[in-house]
């Protein structure tokens, strides 16, 4: 069994004992005292002995030093202690105490080199091995060398670091780790991507695991958002980021597999390559050529496209119809396609226009819609959408369509969400539009309609919009 193993890390004995208290109460079932961050290695160890096993570790001073101070620890109640593979010490204690550790901050090397440095830490007690974790190839060799490691019997631990490898911490109990390592308080985290004791404990042995994949994946907050929901709904569930470049986007069914992933988001470069992994495409996701989410059903993956109901959901929330409506989609990429799609289907008469015309006329043949070169739009839409990042946060600071098209009938919906008024939307209001709405409700309605596809559960919207706002300001 895993045991959640929390980080302590104090200046003095008094307070590794507050905190190992602290640890006890928050339902820690090891303790890690890092004897290195004390400025001063205390005389008395005899927090070692405090209720829980116990891990001494001591990177820093000269190994004669150490050899005494480790001595101390095991004397002083220490189960093990924790010495590095490169350190002379490591064989020179009973390996039923020792801890033989291996840190790669880099990188993930292959199975079977995996492999051959457990074999080489056995030698000397436990072996524990950390890997930076880059993508789908890393996580399934973590996979498949824990599975064979499992099936010796004996005791290891074995961590994925980064932001891409907290799977592998909230499925150490399926790994197989003896030890998961938690930080104490999140400002207390000793290695990349380590959780929370409280959020480990919260989570239990067997959490909902939910991802998001893109590449390069760096500005997104759909874990917090997805991670509040998860808390307001009670479910031990968790989001988290797994960067993957387009060369690994064919192992991400094995993923989704060997680590119990409920569900993923799909971003930006894979919505549409994604779709030959799938057994299933919902039809709006289908006519869209995109999908945005992939549900992971007994019988298959499915793939969905929630931008889709996103974007109905904000057009709904100002009563605007887009049924028999004259529309104008601005922009030709995946949002635009997402667009064009669903009103589409909702009876809407399309026109496009794009910078790149040609783009929009390509656009336009898949859905029967007409083009429009920009400088040639007149007032002729009760709906206007925009699907660019024309007038985004380090964008040209101007709305991609001139102010004459607008009237008093018009719906603007611009599906940028930060500046929360775009320019398009702030020349919309001056020209005393109907309504007008920011891409905020379209990024919360999509996130929950996978939310829900995953779980079932229809989430606290209130709370997912607060994420966000506080990940934003
Ligand atoms: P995409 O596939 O890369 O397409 C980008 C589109 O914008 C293309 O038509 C492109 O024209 C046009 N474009 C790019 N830069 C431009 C500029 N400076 N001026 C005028 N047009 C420009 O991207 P996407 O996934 O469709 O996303 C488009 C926008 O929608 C982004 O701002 C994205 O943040 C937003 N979005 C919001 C949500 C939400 O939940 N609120 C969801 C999805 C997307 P060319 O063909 O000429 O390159």
């Amino acid at each position: 069994m895993t045991a959640n193993c929390a980080v302590i890390v104090a200046k003095d004995e008094e307070e590794a004992l507050i905190l190992s208290e602290e640890a006890i109460l928050k339902g820690a079932q090891a303790l890690e005292f890092r004897l290195d961050a004390f400025p001063v290695i205390p005389g008395d160890l005899s927090f070692l002995a405090y209720g829980v096993p116990s891990v001494a570790t001591l990177r820093s001073p000269l190994d004669e030093e150490r050899k005494e101070i480790f001595l101390r620890a095991l004397a002083s109640g220490a189960k093990y202690i924790d010495i590095e593979s490169d350190s002379v010490l490591r064989n020179q204690f009973p390996k039923e105490q020792v801890i033989c550790s291996y840190h790669d901050f880099e990188k993930t090397p292959a199975e079977d080199e995996i492999l051959t440095i457990f074999k080489d830490l056995q030698s000397s007690g436990i072996p524990k091995a950390a890997f930076m974790v880059r993508g789908p190839a890393d996580l399934l060799a973590v996979w498949n060398a824990a599975s064979v490691l499992r099936e010796t019997g004996s005791p290891f631990i074995l961590i994925g670091m980064g932001a891409a490898g907290e799977i592998t911490r909230l499925r150490s109990s399926d790994l197989g780790s003896m030890l998961n390592y938690c930080a104490l308080r999140p400002e207390l985290a000793s290695a990349p991507g380590q959780i929370t004791l409280e959020e480990s404990v919260r989570l239990g042995t067997d959490p909902q695991v939910t991802a998001v994949i893109g590449y390069p994946l760096t500005h997104t907050s759909s874990p917090e958002i997805h991670n509040a929901a998860f808390k307001a709904a009670k479910i031990p569930g968790r989001y988290v980021k797994i960067p993957s470049a387009p060369e690994e986007l064919s192992l991400i069914p094995d993923v989704i597999k060997k680590y119990r992933i409920t569900g993923m988001n799909v971003t930006i470069p894979h919505k549409e390559s994604i779709i030959p992994f799938l057994k299933r495409v919902d039809p709006l996701a289908e006519s869209a050529g995109a999908v945005n989410t992939i549900r992971n059903s007994p019988a298959a993956l499915e793939g969905y496209n929630t931008d889709i109901l996103g974007i109905a959901a904000s057009l709904a929330s100002v009563d605007a119809d887009p049924k028999g409506a004259e529309v104008l989609i601005i922009g030709a990429g995946g949002a635009a396609k997402a667009a064009a799609a669903y009103l589409k289907a909702a009876g809407a008469h399309l026109s496009i226009t794009n910078r790149t015309h040609s783009r929009a006329e390509t656009l336009a043949r898949r859905f029967g819609a007409r083009v429009v070169r920009t400088g040639e739009l007149s007032p002729d839409y009760t709906i206007i959408l925009n699907a660019t990042p024309a007038g985004m946060s380090g964008f040209e600071d101007r709305s991609p369509v001139p102010n004459t098209i607008f009237t008093k009938d018009t719906v603007v919906m611009d599906m940028i969400y930060y500046p929360e008024i775009t320019p398009l939307l702030a020349a919309a209001k001056a020209a005393g539009v109907r309504a007008c709405i920011n891409g905020k409700t379209m990024l919360i309605e999509q996130a929950a309609a996978s939310f829900t596809l995953w779980t079932g559960i229809i989430p606290d919207r209130d709370v997912m919009r607060k994420a966000f706002e506080e990940r934003a300001a």
